[in-house]
């Protein structure tokens, strides 16, 4: 197949690809930051990056199969205040929809935030022509990340029990808490500015989860964005989809 993917971020769409025993013909990403490019040449030498979404037009392409995205949730999230789909980041999803109406590709997966207003949500439903499938990567791995899926492959989110449970502590305001349900909060790029922003393990405010325990709460291979500071590592962990659940989507187009 050849695939187009915006937003590439550390490319995890590939690592599901591989996963799922799809046969990669030609991989295009479309990212912009250094250190997100650097992780995803490491691991996939035969990426083809191609920069910045906006300056994509569907003549550079060869029939494309699959277009995947997520695009940059900052305006949109219930976790913060933002503009929404007209936010200076969020409304990059318009250049996704722009590419789908043009190319026209025979599948296409779409990923975002719950977004704040349900006004949203639906614009993002009417835009991608499908109704958005929440789903929380807790079913997969030992974090509660829900997320949003648009797309036209029949998706499989049959439940699987987590292989594990452990403890993890969160900052609230002034004290870290202990997580009653023994699962990781939604890890977030903002733990690359360090502070309260990287859970625990323990009370103790130097148990933070290493970024290879970040990584395999987000179901990547160890060490996949080794080479990078602690601070890009915990970022780029933190925007990136999580491995399983885009597999578990992909296994359909076998
Ligand atoms: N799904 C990806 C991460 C998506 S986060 C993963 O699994 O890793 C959104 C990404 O969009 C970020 O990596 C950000 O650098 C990228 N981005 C922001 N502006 C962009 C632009 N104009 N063109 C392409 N990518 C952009």
């Amino acid at each position: 197949m050849n695939i187009l993917s915006l937003f590439d971020g550390i490319s995890c769409g590939q690592i599901a690809l591989e996963k799922a025993g799809i046969d990669v013909k030609i991989y295009f990403a479309s990212e912009v930051d250094k250190y997100a490019i650097e992780i995803t040449n490491k691991n996939y030498p035969t990426t083809i990056q191609i920069g910045d979404v906006r300056n994509i037009e569907k003549e550079q392409f060869p029939e494309i199969d699959l277009l995947i995205g997520g695009s940059p949730c900052q305006d949109l999230s219930i976790s913060k205040a933002g503009d929404g789909l007209n936010g200076k980041h969020s409304n990059l999803f318009f250049e996704y929809v722009r590419l789908l109406r043009e190319i026209k590709p025979k599948y296409f997966l779409f990923e975002n935030v719950m977004p704040r207003k349900k006004s949203w949500k639906e614009t993002m439903d009417y835009c991608l022509g499908t109704k958005g499938v929440l789903i929380n990567s807790n079913i997969f791995v030992q974090q509660n990340r829900p997320r949003y899926y648009w797309t036209n492959i029949k998706i499989n989110n049959t439940p699987l029990k987590p292989a594990w449970k452990g403890d993890y502590y969160q900052w609230r305001r002034t004290y870290y808490r202990k997580n009653k349900s023994g699962v990781c909060p939604c890890l977030m790029a903002n733990m690359g500015t360090g502070g309260h922003n990287v859970p625990l393990k323990s009370e103790n405010k130097q148990d933070k989860l290493t970024p290879l325990e970040c990584e395999r709460l987000q179901g990547l291979p160890d060490n996949y964005t080794e080479g990078v500071s602690n601070r890009q590592r915990y970022k780029l962990i933190g925007n990136a989809w999580t491995v399983p659940v885009v597999t578990n989507v992909f296994k359909r187009l076998r």
